[in-house]
This record gives C-alpha cells, sequence and structure tokens, in this order.
C-alpha cells in the first residue's frame, strides 16, 4: 500500500537528477554562445570604429595642411601639387581641394572648371565641419563619397570605407552615426533605428533584440556612434555547436547522478519493506556486552544489542536502522523482536546469578506505547529471576514527549523495572524531564568518557555529569571504554560500573556465559 507514493517520490527524484544537468548544460551552452556572439558583435563595432576613426584623422590632418599653406593661392598649381601629396600620403583619403559656395573648384584630381557641386550638408560637427554623406562625382557616378569641409577645404572619402570590412558570419549589419539626430552615415545591411537609440548618451551599448545581437560604440574623439549587429539565427548556430560539445558531458552527468539518486532513494524509501522481509526471514540477532563492576572488573551485568545481518552477508549497523524504523513507524516490531530472541536465549543468564542484570534498549516510540508495560513484564516472567535484574535503557531523545514517556516509564517502574537513562548529555531535550522522572541508572556516553584526560573543550563535562548523577542518588554505567587510564580515571571518580571495549566488545550468548561462568567458578 505504501508503495505508491514511494516510487512516484523515487521517480520524481530521479526524473530530476537526470533534468538537472541536462538544463544547466542548456543553460551553459546557449551562455556561451551568447557571450561568444556578444564579444564578435563588440569586435566588429570597435573596428568599424577604428576605421572611422582613423579616415577622420588623416581628412582632417589633410585639411590642417592645406590650411596651414597659407602663401598658396587656393588653386594654384602649388596648392594643387600640395593637394596630390596629401591625397597619395593619405590612405583613406581618396581626394583632398578647396571649396567655395558649396562647389568643389579644384582638387587633388585637378581644377574642376564649374566646380562639382556637393550639395547639402548632412551636418555640421560642433568644431564647425560641414558634412556631406553620399556625394556623387561625374567620374566615378555609381560611388558614394563623404566629403568633410572646413575653412574652404575639403577631405573626400569612400562613403562605405568605415564598413567595408570582413565579418563572420558575412551578413553581420555595420553603420557609422551621428549620435544626437542619430542619422546613418555609411551603413551595411538594413539598420533598425531604435538600435541608435539604445546608446542613449552613454559610451556604449550591447543587447539582444527580437533579431539581432546588437553592440552600439560612441567615439571618444568624433561626434561618431558605430555599431554591429549580428543576426539571431548565427546565434541560434552557436547555441547547437556548444549544445554539441557540452551534450554528452551533461548526459553522462545525468545518466551517473540519476543513478545515483535512484540506488539511494530505493535503498532509502525501501527501509520498511527490507526491516519487514528482515523480521520474517529472522535475520536479526542479539549481542550482549558485558557491564564491569569498577572496582573488582568483575562482569555483574550486560547490555542486549541487536543485529542484522542481511542474506547477502552485509550487517547493517544499529545506529542505521533503529532510526530507520522509528520513521517507518515499525521500530515496536524490532523491540518485539528483541524480546523474543532474549527471552528465547538468555533464560540462564539471569536465573542463576541474582545480582546479574541485562538491560535492553528502548526505542521513543515505545515510550509512547502502552503495550511495551506488558511487553517488558512477560520478558521479565520469562527470563525468571527477581524482579529488577532486567533493566530497561531509555535516551534522551525519547522526552521529546515527556508526558508520553514518563506515563509508560511510571508503570514499568511500578512493575519494579529499573530505567537508566542511556546517551546521556547527547540529547536535545533539555534537563527538565530530570526533576519529572526518578532514574535508577545514568549511562555515562561515550562522546565524554572519550574526551576524560584530553584537552578537548568537552573533557570537563564528564565531571559535571558525575556530580549530578551522585546528586540525584542514580548508579552510574560509564560507556565506550577503551583505556585502562579511562577505567582507572572513572573509578577514581566514584563511577561503579562501565562498559566498553577494555572489557569485552557486544559478544554472542554463549560467549557472555563462558566467561561469567569462568568468573563464578574462580570466586
Ligand atoms: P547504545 O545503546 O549507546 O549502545 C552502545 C553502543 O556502543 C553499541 O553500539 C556498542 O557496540 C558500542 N560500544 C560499546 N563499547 C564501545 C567502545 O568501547 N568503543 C566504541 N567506539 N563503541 C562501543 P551498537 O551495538 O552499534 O549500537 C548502536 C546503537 O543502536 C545503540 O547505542 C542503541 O542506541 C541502538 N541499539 C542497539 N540495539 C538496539 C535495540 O535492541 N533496540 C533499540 N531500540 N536500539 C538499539
Ligand atoms: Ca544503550
Ligand atoms: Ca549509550
Amino acid at each position: 500500500m505504501r508503495n505508491r507514493p514511494v516510487s512516484l517520490l523515487q521517480f520524481l527524484a530521479v526524473l530530476s537528477a537526470l533534468s538537472l544537468p541536462l538544463l544547466l548544460g542548456y543553460k551553459l551552452a546557449t551562455d556561451l554562445a551568447l557571450e561568444q556572439v556578444q564579444r564578435q558583435a563588440t569586435q566588429h563595432a570597435l573596428e568599424v570604429l577604428h576605421r572611422s576613426e582613423g579616415a577622420a584623422d588623416q581628412l582632417y590632418a589633410g585639411i590642417d595642411m592645406l590650411g596651414d599653406s597659407v602663401s598658396y593661392a587656393p588653386c594654384s598649381d602649388d596648392a594643387i601639387m600640395l593637394m596630390r601629396h596629401i591625397a597619395l600620403v593619405s590612405s583613406y583619403v581618396q581626394a583632398i581641394g578647396h571649396v567655395s559656395d558649396g562647389r568643389l573648384r579644384c582638387s587633388s584630381w585637378g581644377r574642376h572648371a564649374d566646380g562639382f557641386p556637393l550639395g547639402p550638408v548632412g551636418f555640421v560637427t560642433p568644431t564647425g565641419s560641414a558634412v556631406r554623406s553620399g556625394v556623387h562625382f561625374p567620374f566615378a557616378e555609381n560611388r558614394e563619397f563623404t566629403v568633410v569641409e572646413r575653412a574652404g577645404f575639403a577631405a573626400v572619402v569612400h562613403k562605405s570605407h568605415p564598413v567595408d570590412v570582413e565579418t563572420h558570419p558575412a551578413n553581420v549589419v555595420l553603420a557609422t552615426f551621428t549620435p544626437g539626430p542619430n542619422r546613418t552615415r555609411s551603413t551595411r545591411g538594413t539598420v533598425e533605428p531604435r538600435w541608435l537609440e539604445a546608446i542613449n548618451g552613454g559610451d556604449a551599448a550591447k543587447f539582444v533584440d527580437a533579431t539581432h545581437v546588437v553592440t552600439v560604440l560612441r567615439s571618444q574623439r568624433y561626434q561618431t556612434g558605430v555599431l554591429a549587429a549580428i543576426p539571431l539565427t548565427w546565434l541560434k548556430q552557436e547555441e547547437r555547436t556548444y549544445l554539441l560539445r557540452l551534450l554528452p558531458f551533461a548526459l553522462a552527468t545525468a545518466l551517473l547522478l540519476a543513478l545515483a539518486v535512484g540506488s539511494i532513494a530505493r535503498q532509502r524509501l525501501s527501509w520498511p519493506a527490507m526491516l519487514r522481509r528482515g523480521l520474517r526471514n529472522n535475520e536479526f540477532h542479539m549481542l550482549y556486552q558485558p557491564v564491569v563492576e569498577l572496582g573488582s572488573r568483575r562482569i555483574v551485568g550486560a547490555e542486549a544489542l541487536i543485529r542484522w545481518k542481511r542474506p547477502n552477508g552485509e550487517s547493517i549497523r544499529p545506529d542505521l536502522f533503529i532510526p530507520a524504523a522509528e520513521d517507518a513507524g515499525i521500530v515496536h516490531l524490532v523491540t518485539e523482536r528483541v524480546c523474543a530472541l532474549i527471552s528465547g536465549e538468555a533464560r540462564d543468564l539471569l536465573a542463576r546469578r541474582e545480582n546479574f542484570h541485562l538491560s535492553i534498549n528502548l526505542a521513543a516510540d515505545d515510550l509512547h506505547r502502552k503495550r511495551t508495560t506488558r511487553l517488558m513484564r512477560d520478558l521479565s516472567e520469562s527470563l525468571g529471576g527477581r524482579k529488577g535484574q532486567l533493566v530497561v535503557e531509555a535516551t534522551e531523545r525519547s522526552f521529546i514527549r515527556p508526558e508520553h514517556a514518563a506515563e509508560v516509564l511510571g508503570a514499568l517502574r511500578a512493575e519494579g523495572i529499573p530505567i537508566a537513562i542511556d546517551d546521556f548529555g547527547t540529547g536535545y531535550s533539555g534537563l527538565a524531564y530530570l526533576e519529572g522522572f526518578r532514574f535508577d541508572f545514568l549511562k555515562i556516553d561515550r562522546s565524554f568518557v572519550g574526551t576524560l584526560g584530553t584537552a578537548a573543550p568537552t573533557s570537563q563535562v564528564v565531571y559535571h555529569i558525575i556530580e549530578m548523577a551522585k546528586s540525584m542518588q542514580m548508579a552510574m554505567i560509564a560507556e565506550g571504554v577503551e583505556t585502562e587510564e579511562q577505567a582507572e580515571l572513572l573509578g577514581a571518580l566514584g563511577v561503579e560500573k562501565a562498559q566498553g571495549w577494555l572489557f569485552g566488545k557486544p559478544m554472542p550468548l554463549a560467549e557472555l556465559l563462558e566467561r561469567v561462568d569462568l568468573q563464578d567458578r574462580r570466586r
């Protein structure tokens, strides 16, 4: 029944693991392509700017040279010789000459009888130069020229010169324009008027509109703007190139991630089913860790610890499957199994040794179930021995809902079953529950025992715990004792009992019985 939402969750997890790298790959490819095309547009715009400024530099230098030669009459042979010289050394300037009344009277091409009419002035620059665009001359009718006139002199350049560049792709739109009125001068391709507005007083604008990737720049030295616009079809093509390049990686990552997520999801989400199957197939058994009296080092008790061995040989640690069983709401099934296993094998342990105690661990859920009291009473009875030999361990986590826990624990104590507070100091319930309930034993968690005698900041905690236990008349059992020093220190501090690898790891019942028997015989 529970399987349906679980597999849907699994499916969703795998789906997002699959789609995430693909989406990221797609995003990366489109980002890279856009960045690349935008860089291309800017490069083309810069080249146009460079050519436009280069031509302007030459043309003003030429005009200035002519202006400086005041000793020559405007269209004298000497003046024309100078014009020819200037035109020859200026790679971008086609011709340079003298203008009056809007007519080119003479130039590096020679004297022009009535003068060539230059047509209306397009605009005047802030420094007073008159610029005419699209001027035609009789000997080159099919070409358009730009003529810049200042102080009676004029320089002629090919109108298309700034945009006469090789581009990649070939259909990049290029233009120079006059900012302010936003009038185009030299263009290649169709310029959208809105592109010219984008610069809006600034130095540069880079953007993508419905049809093109556009860069607009403004010259720092002349009243000139330039733009380059690359069609979106080219962007799409670049995106495809990047996608094809990235796709194998994205696919591989997606597959790996999906596999990983799938297997984790399967494992995590199938805990309940696995646990139930494990219980059905008797995959659980118990181990017993001896508890010794620190003074005499005699074994005076044991803690029962559950183990899960899967058919494939894999052991699953209780700190993994107990929380999973709690999450799945079936930890009481585990506790019932623990009771069944213990009562099936451990009768001998308590019955013949009336001071020996055996403790078992209860989970938080167990302390919220009334049936636990019956379960424990039955276990205690089936083990024989006297009351008080069976001890129940409860962790601080069980006191998240103290009222529930107190009820069950109260009932257990009324049955004569002692209670130990387990993993003391590691929970997060605060210590308030200690006032509401009396415990018989306090188990000092192994994390505190481990810091004994070290410089760890928590190394002092254990002293406080011991003081507290004494003041509340709780007997103490130290956990995780691994070294002789720890054992001695704890003994000196008045801790009566301890368990840990120093005295014995959790072991099968037969082994524990052997050790206890040996001890009994030596008496
Ligand atoms: P716990 O109740 O604190 O159990 C003590 C744990 O410390 C055991 O781990 C034990 O093997 C380990 N231990 C003992 N001496 C040493 C030592 O000297 N050094 C170190 N490093 N470790 C030591 P285990 O058996 O793996 O159990 C882990 C936890 O799983 C237990 O912690 C307990 O909370 C839970 N658990 C085990 N069995 C059961 C059970 O039957 N029922 C429930 N509800 N929980 C259980
Ligand atoms: Ca315990
Ligand atoms: Ca413990």
